[in-house]
């Protein structure tokens, strides 16, 4: 494990296209609201139309490569309105999954709900042998984002 002293970097948190919707297997207007968008990192407002896709992120690679469940806006969308970790999922439960410039996984840590996210993350990625995390769901192991030092380094893959 190496560490940096302190942390000199800044934290990326980045979505995924909303173009994955094309892979949807459902689209439908959600009612309710409050459903997790990947694409925006924020949850759905009621009446929006959302896509049900299986996703597989970039970034693990080989065996550690996983394809999962996500919401995403059904017709495309501009993206996060913000730069920070996503307010709207602050209360759900995450595991941070570290994974290393391979793309296999090297560790990770539970961030509870609440606003320690950033810290939790900065903890993980002071390991320059970490390239970046991804963040997922406890209970039903749903991806949500993906989380790098800023600047990104250079792609291994
Ligand atoms: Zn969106």
């Amino acid at each position: 494990m190496t560490h940096t002293d302190t942390q000199d970097f800044a934290l990326r948190f980045e979505p995924l296209p909303a173009s994955l919707a094309a892979h949807a297997t459902r689209t439908f207007v959600d009612e309710d609201g409050g459903l997790p968008l990947r694409c925006c990192l924020r949850d759905s407002r009621p009446g929006e139309r959302v896509a049900l896709a299986g996703v597989t992120p970039d970034g693990p690679q080989g065996a550690y490569r996983e394809t999962g469940p996500v919401f995403l806006h059904a017709a495309g969308c501009s993206g996060p309105a913000h730069q920070g970790y996503p307010e709207d999922f602050r209360r759900r439960t995450q595991v941070f999954r570290a994974y290393n410039h391979a793309g296999v996984i090297v560790g990770g840590a539970v961030a509870p709900p609440g606003s320690g996210q950033e810290e939790v993350a900065g903890r993980l990625l002071a390991d320059t042998d970490v390239a970046f995390l991804q963040t997922r769901n406890v209970v039903f192991g749903c991806y949500m984002l993906t989380i790098r030092r800023e600047p990104q380094e250079t792609p291994t893959a």
